[in-house]
């Protein structure tokens, strides 16, 4: 009786951790259609369209908990662009990302400078420089300057994976060159 109970309260908490957990990033095979101009929608339209993690982060300016998961996944992310997860435009890419161990996303540089604009953030006490989508106005975390990373800006874009969605580099050979030879495929 004891052990049902044990293990029952057990499995009781491993569902609540599980329920509790942060969405991961949202991943996407193909490169979504960029937005051509503003995107400008209500917060009921926002709130319709985001998952409630992303609505906090994107159109509340949160922040997500760090080193949580979708950091984990972010560092173990190979090649790949990423896009606003509220309006698609092209932010920043891998190319750019660098491990600077703060527990968010790190990009030393956007991938499209005119998507990414930032301003002055005086909240929480503290003197910050806001990152945000230049076409949706979404939050996406900070950036800061002169922290000494060995990176070609000395800048940390510090972003919320989940204001993110990741769009993986398609593999070096040709797609059908994939197919012909399903053989090579990569083994984790
Ligand atoms: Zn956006």
């Amino acid at each position: 009786m004891f052990l049902s109970r044990l293990s029952l309260s057990l499995l009781l908490s491993l569902g609540f951790a599980s329920c509790s957990e942060k969405p991961t990033m949202e991943t996407s095979s193909e490169a979504p259609a960029e937005p051509t101009a503003k995107v400008v929608k209500t917060e009921e339209e926002w709130r319709k369209e985001l998952t409630p993690e992303q609505y906090r982060i994107l159109r509340e300016a949160g922040t997500e908990r760090a080193h949580g998961k979708i950091y984990e996944e972010f560092k173990k992310q190979g090649a790949g662009a990423y896009h606003c997860a509220g309006c698609n435009a092209l932010l920043f890419h891998s190319d750019h990302k660098f491990d600077s161990g703060c527990g968010w996303p790190s990009f030393y540089d956007p991938a499209k400078a005119q998507n990414v604009t930032v301003r002055k953030d005086l909240s929480g006490g503290m003197v910050r420089t806001e990152v945000l989508c230049a076409k949706c106005d979404g939050h996406l975390g900070h950036v800061f300057e002169g922290e000494g990373f060995d990176t070609p800006t000395d800048k940390r874009y510090c972003i919320n994976g989940v204001a993110l969605k990741y769009i993986p580099a398609p593999a070096k050979s040709e797609e059908k060159a994939a197919e012909e030879k399903p053989a090579e495929e990569k083994k984790p």
